[in-house]
Parts: structure tokens; sequence; C-alpha cells
């Protein structure tokens, strides 16, 4: 186990963590942490950051076998 101690969803669920996800922006730069979603599928807490901006509890999509072109 990691010493690594995550931030606990800030929802009632059973059991979820934050977890901090990594993404590529628009010229290629990685960008760090950039959205923090929770562990627990049945939450779907989530924080993202965008040009600056914090947003809560988007819908997010999971579970999609085919993605949109
Ligand atoms: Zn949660």
């Amino acid at each position: 186990m990691s010493n690594f101690a995550l931030p606990p969803c800030p929802t009632p669920c059973e059991n979820g963590v934050l977890v901090p996800l990594s993404d590529f922006g628009g010229h290629g730069a990685s960008v760090l942490y950039k959205a923090w979603v929770c562990t627990d599928p049945d939450c779907g807490y989530n924080i993202k950051i965008r040009n600056g901006e914090i947003h809560l509890n988007e819908e997010i999509h999971q579970g999609r076998i085919s993605r949109d072109r």
C-alpha cells in the first residue's frame, strides 16, 4: 500500500477517495492532476480544472464502448 494519502470524497459515499487524473493540454503539454474523481463508480463525484476554472461534479462519461468521432 502507498503512504500517499488521497483526499476523501466530500460526498457521503461508502469508501470513495478522490484520485488525480492527468490530461494533455491543447498544445501537447501534459497537465498534471487536471481532474479528480471519486473511486466509487456509484458516486461519480468529480472536480475538473479547465482554463483556470474549477468545475464541480460535471457529468462524466464512463463505460462507453465506442468513442464519438
Ligand atoms: Zn464519492
